[in-house]
């Protein structure tokens, strides 16, 4: 079950290097077929239910395992259901969802409960679980890491990863390990949503970046043994921090990103990295319009002659 997902750009970015004084360079994975790096892992996960003859596949989601789960269900034939918490989830994700005819279950709930409930449901009926902890989720989602070293012609020094169940993190560290390699993972969680940073849980997790307001990951020990095997580091930005990444992304390197992704540059203009650094920008901007259109400036409206548009185009 493929929509011939991975392969996505890797590019320069000329302005957070002057900011930064280091050689960074951004994964679009924005351009994989639903707009997401969860393309990677259930291309993978959903083709191994399919050989295990389940009769539908399920995940709990923040959004985006939701509407890639849903489109390679429907390639599929299989039936696709997903849960995810009420009034959470951006507009995008939920249009994709919707239109690859999962069923979209809002649970009053947080993403953590939707996650035990699911696994329980995967407990008790012929239904194949894809969230991140499905291992055939992070074989997919590895090969970014052989990517990066494929584009680059050497591993970089440096990963920046946005942090939130840590399948993702998980998944690079075991990819570029296949790769014989070891560079350094800086993983950034939402101030709100930092349970690895604080070492506890977080019941009630909240940040503007949806896809990673998770208060109690999934992959929490393999993310740490990866930070610290690395020698690497996760640590917080601030919603503030997130979003002033996320409109400097768009204005200045031309890239629009979804709010979690922008957490990896945010986190690399806070702390810093030195080398060649290649950020991960996780999704893509158009999941989410309405931080968007929240953030950016007003249209100007205009009457219909030479003289208003010369004003409103050059004024
Ligand atoms: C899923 C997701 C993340 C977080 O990845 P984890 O594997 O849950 O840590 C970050 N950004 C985006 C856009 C995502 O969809």
């Amino acid at each position: 079950m493929t929509l011939d997902e991975g392969d996505t750009p890797l590019v320069q970015a000329p302005h957070v290097s002057e900011l930064t004084g280091a050689d960074v360079w951004l994964k679009l994975e924005g351009a994989n077929p639903t707009g997401s790096f969860k393309d990677r892992g259930m291309t993978v996960a959903v083709s191994a239910a399919v050989s295990e003859a389940a009769e539908a596949v399920v995940c709990a989601s923040t959004g985006n395992t939701a509407a890639s789960a849903a489109a390679y269900a429907a390639r599929a034939g299989l039936r696709g259901a997903v849960i995810v918490p009420e009034g959470k989830i951006a507009t995008g994700k939920l249009a994709q969802a919707l239109m690859h005819g999962a069923r979209v279950v809002a649970l009053r709930g947080s993403f953590d409960e939707a996650l035990a409930l699911v696994r329980e449901l995967a407990r008790r009926h012929r239904i194949a679980l894809v969230n991140s902890v499905n291992d055939f989720r992070i074989e997919g989602q590895k090969t970014g890491a052989f990517e990066v070293c494929d584009q680059l012609g050497d591993p970089p020094d440096v990963l920046c990863v946005p942090v939130g169940n840590a399948g993702n993190v998980t998944a690079w560290w075991r990819g570029f390990q296949e790769y014989d390699t070891a560079p350094r993972l800086h993983g950034y969680q939402a101030a709100g949503a930092a349970p690895l940073v604080r070492g506890a849980p977080v019941e009630a997790p909240e940040t503007v970046a949806s896809a990673i307001r998770i208060g109690n990951p999934a992959r929490w020990e393999d993310a740490m043994n990866a930070f610290t095997a690395s020698r690497g580091e996760v640590r917080t930005v601030s919603d503030a921090e997130i979003l002033d990444a996320y409109t400097l992304l768009g204005a200045r390197e031309g890239v629009f990103c979804e709010p979690a992704s922008a957490a990896a540059v945010a986190g690399l203009l806070k702390y810093g990295a030195e080398g060649r650094v290649v950020c991960v920008l996780t999704g893509h901007g158009l999941k989410d319009p309405q931080t968007a259109m929240n953030r950016a400036s007003s249209v100007l409206p205009c009457e219909p002659d030479l003289d208003s548009v010369e004003a409103a185009v050059l004024g």
